[in-house]
């Protein structure tokens, strides 16, 4: 350092100001490891910010529901399971996903190596409808804005549809699971500037319903681990 920058350098510190002209270069785009904790809690701040939007949303779900029902998973998971709506089991515990159809959805994660703690796992929409009814177009449009936020905070890598309700949000189309399915989509987040590898696949409950399915299904999940060990 010579002498007038020197003399800048005191001048400056008199001031209170410490962090300017130091003697190493700074490098302020580095994620320190305490930055990544500060990302972490502001991911925490971000998702809650948009379950109370979502709380104080007026809509007549929340009359017949007992329970907001949001996420389950990992805010830092590359991968985002979207499924329809809150069932029964789901509305009491305020979980997505617990009930009989969340026990296959645990299996299918098992079985390409993952634990519901590796991914992020939500909902369309966020309120039990009445007797599990499926819910309306002006429904899934109300709910969207409400996802759309949940995918920009968590900024995933791939998300993996669960039936036709998270793939009419999703992917805008009111295509079959069956028309969707064993291809590569893409999401595009306009607030991330970024494109999104999305797979749309059949719903747990339809599965244990039509278990001949299952077939499909592993595939579309082979698929995707496929994608995630390639690009690893
Ligand atoms: N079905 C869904 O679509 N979501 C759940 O959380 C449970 C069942």
């Amino acid at each position: 350092m010579n002498q007038s920058n020197k003399k800048n350098f005191e001048f400056i510190k008199n001031y209170g100001v410490n962090y300017f002209l130091q003697d190493s270069a700074r490098n302020w785009f580095e994620i320190s490891s305490n930055n990544k904790n500060e990302v972490k809690n502001h991911k925490t701040d971000k998702i809650q910010e948009i379950i109370e939007k979502i709380r104080s949303y007026n809509t007549p779900l929340k009359k017949s529901a007992n329970n907001l029902v949001v996420y389950d998973g990992n805010l830092d998971a590359k991968i985002m399971f979207i499924g329809e709506a809150p069932g029964r089991d789901e509305d009491i515990r305020g979980l997505p996903f617990v009930g009989k159809a969340g026990q296959l959805l645990n299996k299918m994660l098992n079985a390409i190596n993952l634990k519901r703690e590796d991914v992020y796992i939500t909902n369309v929409i966020n309120w039990r409808p009445p007797e599990n009814r499926t819910p309306t177009d002006d429904e899934i449009l109300e709910f969207l804005p409400f996802l759309q936020k949940q995918i920009d905070v968590v900024n995933p890598d791939y998300i993996f549809l669960l039936g036709v309700i998270a793939a009419k949000a999703v992917l805008t189309t009111s295509l079959s699971i069956s028309k969707l399915r064993n291809k590569w989509h893409i999401y595009h987040s306009l607030e991330l500037n970024k494109k999104i590898n999305t797979i749309a696949s059949y719903h747990p409950a339809f599965l244990l319903r039509s278990p001949k399915y299952k077939k499909e299904s592993w595939e579309d999940l082979k698929k995707l681990k496929k994608k995630i060990d390639d690009e690893k």
